[in-house]
């Protein structure tokens, strides 16, 4: 089985073909940071210009590589939501345009879900159901992933997420954009020495927010050398994260099966300082710990064309005329939290 996947919902233009038994035959991306550094950030109407632009030469760039026609490929996965909606709209209407003109199914993925199977990708031996911390540019969310499809929030931000406090904590310090590679580069050359905040640390539900460590690097911002706060604030999401994970595995569903690994995925799981505190957390916890490849953390198609390649499996395809959405939570049932976004 080959599926071609489309990924197109924040600032990275992707395409990827990935088999059933995890070969990744190709994989290409287009990023856009010379377009958004200007501005400081994600410029939605710059962004869905710029995926127009590329998509197309990059998938026929992906199944060149892959030496592959569209004939040979059995499915297309294009990301449906949740993201920018200018971009997403790009992704899947190129998708069903393929679908249709090739007669091939059309699987509407949901980008989270292409983070959280990610680590079956990478890792043939991770087994449902596995503690998924998502910890990515929108989303921080502890998630039981009970299978393909079914998905159980145990917690989520109640303000930033994670990925977002590395970005604006870079900007704060000067650091440019994108912020969490910049911020962890500079926390290297400093000392975790300026005392910071752990918000919600030790509060019984496993819920994150990370608004407050923000404002605290920005009251600080100047008086302390960047790298010494960059150093700081590495280490104050590190310790949330951690604490927060531990009150997970610490609360889990009564009745439930063990999880049999904790996983990370999204693009802050690229973060060495988180990867290794939450390694040594489920050491802990007699856990086996599972983390994607770097390039598999943060936005790329091979995480959709996986997810696609499990719903396939599952005889989950989707009809053109299904519309791109915006918001997309993977537990559809988690109510909202204070504040929260999904
Ligand atoms: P979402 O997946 O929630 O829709 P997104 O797709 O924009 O958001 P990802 O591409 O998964 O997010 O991750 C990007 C985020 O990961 C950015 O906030 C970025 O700063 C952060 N990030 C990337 N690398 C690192 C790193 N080494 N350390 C910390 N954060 C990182
Ligand atoms: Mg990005
Ligand atoms: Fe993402």
């Amino acid at each position: 089985m080959i599926i071609l996947g489309i990924e197109s919902s924040c600032d990275e233009t992707a395409a990827a073909l990935v088999t059933g038994d995890r070969r990744v035959l190709s994989h290409r991306l287009a990023g856009q940071e010379a377009a958004h550094t200007p501005f400081g950030g994600v410029v939605p109407e710059i962004a869905a210009r710029a995926h127009v632009e590329a998509l197309e030469p990059l998938i026929a760039a992906a199944l060149a590589d892959a030496e592959l026609t569209l004939a040979e490929v059995d499915a297309i996965a294009a990301t449906a939501g949740p993201g920018l909606i200018g971009g997403v709209m790009v992704g899947l209407v190129t998708g069903k345009a393929l679908a249709h003109a090739a007669g091939k199914p059309l699987i509407a993925v949901n980008h989270l879900e292409g983070h959280a199977l990610s680590p079956r990708l990478s890792d043939p031996d991770l087994a449902f159901p596995y503690l998924l911390l998502l910890v990515s540019g929108g989303h921080c969310q502890l998630l039981l992933v009970e299978g393909v499809a079914r998905y159980r929030r145990l917690a989520t931000t109640i303000d930033d997420a994670a990925g977002e406090a590395f970005d604006k904590t870079a900007k704060l310090l000067g650091l440019g954009f994108p912020g969490g590679p910049a911020v962890e580069r500079a926390a290297a050359l400093g000392q975790p020495t300026v005392p910071l905040p752990r918000p919600l640390k030790g509060s019984p539900e496993p819920h994150f927010s990370f608004a407050g460590l923000k404002s605290a690097v920005s009251r600080a911002a100047g008086q302390h050398p960047a790298e010494d706060l960059a150093a700081s604030f590495q280490l104050a999401v590190v310790e949330c994260l951690i604490d927060r994970t531990a009150q997970a595995l610490r609360s889990l569903p009564a009745g439930g099966k063990r999880p049999t690994a904790l996983v990370v995925a999204g693009g802050v799981a690229a973060n060495m300082a988180v990867r290794s505190a939450l390694h040594t957390l489920a050491r802990e916890h007699d856990l086996r710990f599972v983390a994607p490849p770097l390039w598999l953390c943060t936005d790329n198609a091979a995480m959709i064309a996986w997810a696609g390649a499990e719903r396939f499996a599952a005889g989950l395809t989707d009809p053109l005329d299904i519309a791109p959405r915006p918001r997309w939570p993977l537990d559809p049932s988690a109510e909202p939290v204070r504040g929260a976004g999904v």
